[in-house]
C-alpha cells in the first residue's frame, strides 16, 4: 500500500522536504499545495513518513 496525504494536517512548508528523500521520485508538489504521492512508484519505505513533523504521511 502506498502512503497516505493528510493534506488538512500539512502546513505547507515552502518546499516540501520529504521530496528529496523519497528513493523513487514518488512525491511531487505544486506551489504553496501539500504534496502528491504517485502510487504506482511508491515502495512505502516510509521515509517521508519519519521525515514530516506534522505527521502528514501515514502508512
Ligand atoms: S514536510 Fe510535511 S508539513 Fe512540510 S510540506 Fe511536506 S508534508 Fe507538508
Ligand atoms: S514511502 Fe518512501 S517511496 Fe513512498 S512516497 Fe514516501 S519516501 Fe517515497
Amino acid at each position: 500500500m502506498p502512503v497516505l496525504i493528510k493534506k488538512e494536517k500539512c502546513p505547507k512548508c515552502i518546499k516540501c522536504p520529504a521530496i528529496n528523500v523519497c528513493p523513487n521520485q514518488a512525491l511531487t508538489q505544486n506551489t504553496l499545495q501539500a504534496p502528491e504521492v504517485d502510487i504506482d512508484k511508491c515502495t512505502e519505505c516510509r521515509k517521508c513518513v519519519r521525515l514530516c513533523p506534522f505527521k502528514v504521511f501515514e502508512s
